[in-house]
């Protein structure tokens, strides 16, 4: 049986992904940073192992202890948001921590003779103030934010192992969502609060720059792109994005469009606390590359993601 490490597991990306390499027959085993953060259902036919992302040592000690076939790196500090809160915690985890996991699948490698793999959960925030839209594999990297400088460094990293031997291949993601997406995130605030105005147990959605836009993907489609990357025989770096930009506005509209009000300009507030000190240019990915070597595919639009994140909403 095949043996699969991820780091992240805890995470929206991390659970969808457990999901399906279980569902494929994969032996799971996956990092958590303190032993309760293992989730309580759902968890018995994954082997936990703790470690910080921040303490090499252990964490290079996981990677030899499991001998993965494939090694996901899902983990990371994920918002632009609290890099700038926290630049160093972010270095560490986002950057730091992807070369200790690389040299560590490398020596595994070294050691047994057998190949490793290694998937990288990349940012398009890596383009920043970008050349050009939409971005392509070979689009500069100019990140604006603490974030996206560490993203650009483990896309770097992850370049310069493959070029050493290893097997290790950059998925640089859009935005994704779904209904396990954190509140702490825009799209899934807008969707518990246009539940909660539904309800009546809140009143009003107070938001950051309504105009920002980004290319939303649904989340399990970009967990389908990580696998179909890591099981190509050839390692390389490939977007994965819908290639459609949609404002905060327009996710703010479908979302009580969703639950029958139109005039939902009556409900949303704009506070300037969350507007970002710095944002990118548009960043809208051509997944032209994934599509045609790998096969992949966005199963859902802009507004069947916002439908099924309100409707999960209302249900909960
Ligand atoms: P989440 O924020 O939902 O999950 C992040 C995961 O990383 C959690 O399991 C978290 O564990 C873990 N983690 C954070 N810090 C540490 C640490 N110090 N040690 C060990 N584990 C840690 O992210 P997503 O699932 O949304 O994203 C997955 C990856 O994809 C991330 O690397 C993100 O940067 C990247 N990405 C995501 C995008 C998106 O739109 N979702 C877009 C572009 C890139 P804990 O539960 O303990 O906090």
């Amino acid at each position: 049986m095949p043996r699969a490490l991820v780091t992240g597991p805890t995470g929206q990306d991390g659970g969808y992904l457990l999901e399906r390499l279980l569902h494929d027959g994969w032996e799971v085993h996956a990092v958590v940073r303190e032993a309760d953060h293992v989730p309580s259902s759902g968890a018995d036919d994954v082997e936990w192992h703790v470690a910080d992302l921040c303490r090499p040592g252990l964490l290079r000690g996981v990677v030899m202890e499991v001998q993965p076939d494939h090694l996901y790196n899902l983990a990371g500090v994920s918002s632009v948001a609290a890099s700038w809160r926290e630049p160093e915690l972010t270095t560490q985890v986002n950057a730091a921590a992807v070369a200790t996991l690389l040299e560590a699948a490398w020596s595994l490698q070294e050691q047994t003779g057998r190949q490793v793999r290694f998937l990288q959960a990349g940012s398009a925030e890596i383009f920043g103030q970008a050349e050009e839209v939409p971005q392509t594999e070979l689009t500069p990297l100019r990140p604006v934010n603490p974030y996206g400088a560490a993203k650009a460094f483990a896309h770097q990293m992850v370049t310069v192992y493959r070029a050493r031997g290893l097997h290790a291949t950059n998925c640089v993601l859009y935005n994704h969502e779904s209904p396990r997406r954190p509140e702490s995130f825009v799209t899934r605030k807008i969707t518990t609060g246009v539940a909660r105005i539904v309800r009546g147990e809140q009143t009003d959605l107070v938001l950051g720059d309504l105009d920002v836009r980004r290319d939303w993907g649904w989340a399990p489609d970009f967990v389908d792109a990580m696998l179909r990357a890591a099981r190509h025989d050839i390692p390389d770096d490939y977007l994965v994005a819908t290639g459609e930009a949609h404002s905060v506005k327009e996710f703010v509209a479908a979302a009580f469009a969703r639950v029958g009000v139109e005039d939902w300009r009556a409900y949303v507030r704009t506070d300037p606390a969350f507007v970002r000190p710095a944002d990118p240019s548009l960043l809208v990915g051509d997944a032209s590359k994934a599509r045609d070597v790998l096969g992949w595919r966005p199963t859902k639009t802009f507004a069947e993601i916002v439908a099924a994140m309100v409707d999960a909403d209302l249900a909960r």
